[in-house]
């Protein structure tokens, strides 16, 4: 089970930008389930929580800022091979290096204001999915 399931956030730039509907369309028409999903805002503390691992990076200030300024949707996603996949499907971290067609190509801002999280190893994405779901959350 466990490669098959990713943690994604699509972002409060997204959801502002009203995308949230579009970035999950494109998902579900890449063969990925939607397992959970909800719409929410992070606290100050809970993005500080989440980004734990970037705690000394120069931008983690900006970031926590950010992914709490307003509402985003959190969602567990299903597919074979769900992290790499999936990472493909959202494209670089920087959309100006993102390829054609990728979800951050279409609707990203910038590099810190990238429209979407996706998980990066199964590991990580364990952690991610228990941090915003309970498993009595997930179908
Ligand atoms: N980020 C940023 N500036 C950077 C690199 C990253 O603001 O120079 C933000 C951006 O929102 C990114 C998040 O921090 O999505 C986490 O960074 P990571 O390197 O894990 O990128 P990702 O895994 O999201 O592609
Ligand atoms: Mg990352």
């Amino acid at each position: 089970m466990a490669n098959n399931r990713t943690f994604t956030m699509v972002k409060p730039d997204a959801v502002a930008a009203n995308n949230e509907g579009n970035i999950l369309g494109d998902i579900s028409k890449a063969g990925f389930r939607i397992v959970a999903m909800k719409k929410t805002q992070l606290t100050v503390a809970d993005a500080k929580k989440f980004y734990e691992i970037h705690a000394e990076r120069p931008f983690y200030g900006e970031l926590v800022e950010f992914m709490s300024s307003g509402p985003i949707v959190a969602a567990v996603l299903e597919k074979d091979n769900a992290v790499e996949d999936f990472r493909k499907l959202i494209g670089a971290t920087n959309p100006a290096e993102a390829a054609e067609g990728t979800i951050r190509a279409k609707y990203a801002k910038s590099i810190g204001e990238n429209a979407v999280h996706g998980s990066d190893s199964d590991e990580n994405a364990a952690i991610e999915i228990a941090f915003h779901f309970s498993g009595r959350e997930l179908f």
